[in-house]
């Protein structure tokens, strides 16, 4: 048994019928979609044409929203329907960063993540999804793909069909007849402005009736290409994840830094050690608050521990904070017992041993957790792990220097020199790496213009570049302790801004 779908583009009046019948059958609150008609327009006047596309969860029998959920709240059934599970999901959003359809999003009454399930409890009876029985036109066929005797297998096998994106790898259940490339492909129009009958062209604004365009500021395209209506799918990660990687990255810098000295006979002792140590620490206290704050059903969150998915990355990364924030807390715990004269001796070198390892997967594994997110082409790049490294050395150095006139040589002299060959990698690896290197996708191309030419671009340069790196490194010139914390203070804004950019532009191209 595998479900799958077959929807018939050359029938579809547009009567979105089974948008409104799946959202009686489904209970969906007002604002979001299970499904809807996307409508694409093309030509020019008067010969312009529209196009109708169906459009909804793909029951893949590749999701990478079930590969990426946590808690086994997203998951493909033996019989081929990919289901979601509210009693369970913790709202991590994963799955709306992971689907490469924009067919997945947070139920605002429940918190948790919804999307079309094939109507599982009716199918279950013997009864068909309730799209299929709605349709004036029979444009929708649901059905088994492995009974060849079945409806939707003798009509696949006799008409061309085509998938939304098959480059993803995701194999999608779902087919269309006579799919129109400007429907199937969200890059192929331009975006209307979300009204039916907003006047947009692949070129620019077109003045409808005045086809010469010859007055006034609009022009006429040689072609329109224009989506007229379609469903938003606004970001679902904001400022909380950056800041969670900046944190994050703090701690793992600062514990790289203490582990390095550590191990190289240069251990850092005393209050010094006590007050790096207790930074990093509250750092991870940070982070795990972030992460909870960002979470749409936070009082769930023990579920990740208790019932992990272990081939997904937020869980990974969940059991690799923990297991980071034991060993730095022991650590921490150690340094303070020693500066008390409780103990006599730390053992910093197997301590450095056991938290250095759990440090550096503390700052990579984010980029295993992103590359999962399919649906964000710009976060596949392999480039990120190595980044994300150089990250936590400016993180944990500029934090450093921020408490440096408390600490007293010779960490923030380590802090000062990790920090000035930090900023200057990671200009080689923005500069080389995510930004000059041809991107591997259309997609990818178009988030990086939107940080670099885009909407993000203030903060990037400005930000990033100008007060993260150029000011940062103008302060670390001058020497002094002062001047050093003020660098400190500009590296992580600068972090925090080029984290944002990174996070926010790849959710603002559509998948759909
Ligand atoms: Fe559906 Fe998207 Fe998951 Fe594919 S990846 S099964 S389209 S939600």
């Amino acid at each position: 048994m595998n479900h799958g779908f077959l929807i018939d583009n050359r029938k579809c009046i547009g009567c979105h019928a089974c948008s409104t019948a799946c959202k009686s059958e489904n209970q969906v609150p007002l604002g979001v979609s299970r499904t809807w008609v996307k409508t694409t327009e093309s030509g020019l006047f008067p010969d312009v044409t529209r196009h109708f596309q169906v459009t909804r969860c793909n029951h893949c029998e590749n999701p990478p929203c079930a590969k990426i959920c946590p808690v086994t709240a997203m998951y493909r059934r033996a019989d081929g329907i990919v289901e979601f599970d509210p009693d369970v999901c913790i709202g991590c959003k994963g799955c709306l960063q992971a689907c490469p359809y924009d067919a997945v999003h947070i139920d605002p009454d429940k918190g948790t993540a919804a999307k079309c399930h094939f109507c599982a409890h009716r199918v279950e009876v013997g009864m068909e999804p309730a799209c299929v029985v709605v349709c004036p036109e029979h444009a929708i066929i649901a059905g088994d793909l492995d009974d060849p005797t079945s409806k939707i297998s003798r009509e696949l096998a006799r008409n061309p069909v085509s998938v939304r994106k098959p480059e993803q790898g995701t194999r999608p259940n779902l087919f269309y007849v006579g799919g129109q490339h400007a429907s199937l492909d969200p890059l192929a129009t331009l975006d209307a402005g979300g009204g039916m009958f907003t006047d947009a062209t692949a070129d620019g604004p077109i003045s409808i009736g005045s086809p010469t365009g010859a007055a006034g500021p609009h022009r006429v395209a040689g072609q329109m290409v224009q989506t007229a209506y379609t469903v938003r799918h606004p970001a679902s990660w904001h400022w909380p994840v950056p800041a969670y990687l900046v944190t994050k990255g703090i701690a793992a810098g600062i514990f790289g830094m203490l582990s390095a000295m550590a191990l190289s006979g240069a251990a850092i002792t005393g209050l010094p050690a006590a007050l790096a140590g207790g930074l990093g620490v509250l750092m991870l206290a940070v982070t795990t608050g972030l992460l909870l704050l960002d979470l749409e059903r936070p009082e769930r969150f023990l579920s990740i521990v208790l019932r992990p998915q272990w081939g997904s990355w937020i869980a990974r990364g969940a059991f690799i904070l923990i297991a980071f924030s034991g060993a730095a807390t022991a650590w921490w715990g150690a340094e303070i017992a020693a500066w008390m004269g409780w103990i006599a001796d730390v053992p910093r070198a197997a301590l450095a041993l056991l938290t250095a390892p759990l440090a550096a997967a503390g700052a990579v594994y984010t980029a295993f957790l992103l590359a999962q997110a399919e649906g964000r082409d710009l976060w596949q790049s392999p480039l990120l792990p190595t980044h994300l490294l150089i990250e936590a050395a400016i993180a944990g150095s500029a934090a450093l220097l921020v408490i440096g006139p408390a600490l007293g040589e010779p960490l923030p002299a380590l802090a000062r020199t990790v920090l000035v060959v930090a900023l200057f990698a990671d200009l080689a690896a923005l500069g080389l790496g995510e930004l000059a290197i041809p991107h591997a996708s259309t997609v990818a191309a178009r988030a990086a213009r939107e940080i670099v030419k885009g909407r993000y671009a203030r903060m990037f340069w400005g930000g990033a570049i100008g007060l993260g790196h150029i000011a940062a490194l103008a302060l670390l010139a001058v020497g002094h302790p002062v001047a050093s914390a003020l660098a400190g203070v500009c590296a992580l804004i600068g972090l925090y801004l080029y984290e944002f950019a990174f996070v926010m532009a790849p959710q603002q191209i559509p998948n759909s």
